[in-house]
């Protein structure tokens, strides 16, 4: 039998199994670093597999390293599995079926590893929508030796080469003077005011920003009551752009708005700003041998939007630190993630034929990897082109 024919077999066999490990880990939604059950029953799945599964890497309870070698010293591939769920809507991003394709293209590609050099990993990476487990990862080092990471996303489109938005996330406090409103609101510096005034001043900055800018932000604290000039007035912004330098200046113009008030108002700005995601840089030679798995599999690729509508990963991060890809299949049309919507269609045939279907194209695509010494060439010669 071909090689490409026993990965795809071994799929198969494993379908079953996996589609009740989406469902379990649907009904059991953990948060951001809290995933113990699924990052257990995922590395219990992989030990059932043949793998040797050290938990607990990077410092991080929830987070795993699967392996298995195949014949001979080679390429190391790894399919990443995400396994957060939302806080109060659960499985609303469709992770459990990002985890169980992961798995299922670990457990296809394993299938022939007396047969094929290198090695096969599924990296278990905790807190996508929260922390950063990816980024935590990389800067521990258990990302050491991966020539190529692969994961997929549910989505209402098939894409396999799509980007991602750089982000920071900037807390901001605005301290003032507390005073009878009523009484003696000239003794008050009023904090809430200055508040107001940065959203206003960005709302402003906004018609002078690229498009594919996004600065949003929620008042987290403003005041104790009407009769009390605020004292006190907090927000948390997140600042987004196409790449991580832009991003930074947008931050920086961001945070004038607020210099700008506090002089306005005389209150006193202090401002947190925390690195985000980096922007997800497609690997294009690893997007299109997947989307060539896609189409022999039966999975039409769509044409690519006039206009990207973007959120932002950690997965940013790893593709900026290796050749990477970040794929989507649809789970169903019109449905948009973070929604009730979007939770149901994680449980639905079409979730997990989308997740089976992902999970053989990865396979297959990291056994390009490892047995085409041509291609892996081009694929680093993608993530770094020659000067
Ligand atoms: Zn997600």
């Amino acid at each position: 039998m071909a090689l490409r024919d026993e990965v795809l077999k071994a799929v198969d066999a494993a379908s079953a199994e996996l589609i009740e490990l989406a469902k379990r880990i649907h009904a059991n939604p953990e948060v951001a670093f809290q995933e113990v059950k699924a990052s257990q029953w995922l590395s219990e799945t992989l030990e059932r597999h043949g793998f040797g599964v050290q938990r607990g890497v990077a410092e991080l309870p929830t987070a795993f390293r699967a392996e298995v070698n195949g014949s001979a010293a080679g390429p190391s591939i790894a399919f990443l599995a995400e396994y957060d769920a939302l806080p109060e809507i659960g499985h609303a991003c469709g992770h459990n079926l990002i985890c169980t394709a992961a798995l299922g293209a670990g457990i296809g590609l394993a299938a022939v590893r007396a047969k094929v050099p290198g090695k096969v990993l599924v990296l278990g990476t905790p807190a996508e929508e929260g922390g950063g487990g990816k980024v935590l990862m990389l800067q521990r080092g258990a990302f050491a030796g991966i020539d190529a990471a692969l994961m997929f996303h549910p989505a209402s489109y098939t894409l396999t080469a799509r980007p991602s938005l750089a982000s920071w996330r900037l807390k901001v406090k605005f301290l003032g003077k507390a005073a009878h409103a009523a009484a003696a609101p000239e003794e008050g510096i009023n904090a809430l005011d200055a508040m107001v005034q940065m959203f206003v001043n960005i709302g402003l900055l906004r018609q002078q920003l690229r498009e594919d800018v996004r600065v949003h932000g929620i008042i987290t604290y403003g005041g104790a009551a009407p009769n009390i000039i605020p004292d006190r007035a907090e927000a948390t912004f997140s600042v987004r752009a196409a790449d991580s330098p832009h991003a930074k200046e947008v931050l920086e113009r961001v945070i004038n708005c607020g210099r700008a008030a506090a002089t306005a108002t005389g209150a006193t700005l202090e401002a947190d700003a925390k690195k985000g995601y980096d922007a997800i840089k497609p690997n294009r030679r690893l997007a299109d041998a997947f989307a060539g798995h896609l189409e022999t599999l039966g999975w039409p690729v769509d044409a690519p939007p006039e206009r990207n509508r973007m959120g932002s990963t950690d997965m940013g991060d790893v593709s900026q630190q290796m050749p990477a890809i970040h794929p989507y299949l649809t789970i169903g049309r019109d449905i948009v993630g973070h929604t009730v919507e979007f939770r149901a269609a994680a449980l639905t045939e079409q979730g997990f034929a989308a997740m089976l279907t992902a999970a053989k194209a990865m396979a297959l695509t990291g056994l390009d990897v490892l047995t085409k010494p041509a291609f892996l060439e081009e694929v680093r010669a993608d993530f770094a082109p020659a000067r």
